[in-house]
């Protein structure tokens, strides 16, 4: 196929998650999904698309888009059509935020504190395709086995969920502090729960991961979660220089998310260099005041 024909603002085509492909005139489609939920309507659309443009598959990135190499740079002004038909979202790329990503959360997941689907979506919008020095990854887990990730993203949210028990229901069974002990601080932490010598459980804050295993276990449902929050990280990158982020606060509340996104890009914008990631240039910041700049 020749390309003479068609003129594109390569530049502009990248921003929108058209990427330049290894092998001259083709392109890799970066779509985005907002937490990685689908309908599959359209997941049949995409099908259409590696048919019609591609070479009949797909590639799933770890920042859970898929991407359809193989587009020709012809082909590319009927793409860009099809996907405003289709509903499928483009993706960015260069120096811009990157699709949100999260776990499947409390919808599904019997470990997840916080509905982090609808949440993902609720977010796409003010966290994605901002204008950044180099990128800028957000990612969302609904509980602390952190699946997506939160403490390797420039700004990752991780959902806490505080227990209380309640003794009047207690049988005494100690079942929450052998979990607290053995699975939730594999015995490396003094455990956030003792049993007293009247066989009731002492609940010590200090020591508690706040991933709610006591809820789970307890066969009279003594325990329940008396709040949820998120423990917010700052500048966690993978690459060349791997760092996890820094933890700035816990038990943030869902509705200020949106806030300290739009906060945290406008700070990696003011304190970083093109090209520098939000982690590195948060070396040489002073963290209370980047704390008070981000919540
Ligand atoms: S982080 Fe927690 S809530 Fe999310 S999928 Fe993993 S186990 Fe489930
Ligand atoms: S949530 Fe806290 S108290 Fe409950 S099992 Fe985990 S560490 Fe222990
Ligand atoms: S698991 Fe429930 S019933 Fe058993 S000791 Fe703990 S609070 Fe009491």
């Amino acid at each position: 196929m020749k390309s003479e024909k068609v003129k594109l603002d390569l530049e502009e085509l990248r921003t929108g998650g058209i990427i330049k492909q290894k092998q001259k005139d083709y392109f890799i489609l970066r779509t985005r999904i907002p937490g990685g939920y689908l309908k599959v309507d359209i997941l049949k659309k995409y099908s259409v698309i590696a048919k019609k443009y591609g070479r009949e598959y797909v590639h799933i990135s770890t920042r859970q888009g898929i991407e359809i190499p193989w587009i020709h740079i012809n082909n590319i002004p009927k793409l860009l059509n099809d996907l405003k038909k289709f509903g499928i979202l483009r993706g960015a790329c260069g120096p811009r935020s990157r699709n949100l990503i999260a776990c499947p959360g409390a919808s599904v997941c019997r470990f997840g504190l916080v509905n982090t689907e609808e949440l993902a979506r609720k977010l796409d919008q003010v966290a994605f395709g901002k204008e950044v020095p180099k990128k800028f990854k957000v990612a969302i887990s609904g509980c602390l086995n952190s699946c997506s990730k939160p403490q390797e993203n420039d700004l990752g949210f991780l959902a806490q969920g505080e227990p209380e028990v309640d003794l009047s229901k207690c049988i005494g069974c100690t079942l929450c502090a052998m979990v607290c002990e053995k699975v939730c601080g594999r015995g490396k932490r003094e455990p956030a729960i003792i049993m007293d010598e009247n066989k009731r459980p002492v609940y010590r804050e200090e020591n508690c991961f706040f991933e709610g295993d006591c809820v789970r276990v307890c066969p009279v449902n003594a325990w329940k979660v008396k709040k949820t929050g998120f423990a917010v990280y700052i500048g966690g990158r993978v690459g060349r220089f791997p760092k996890f982020g820094i933890k700035i606060a816990d038990f943030v509340d869902e509705k200020q998310i949106p806030r300290i996104i739009k906060n945290a890009i406008s700070c990696y914008n003011r304190i970083a260099q093109t090209g520098e990631r939000f982690g590195e240039a948060l070396e040489k910041q002073d963290i209370e005041t980047i704390k008070k700049e981000i919540l």
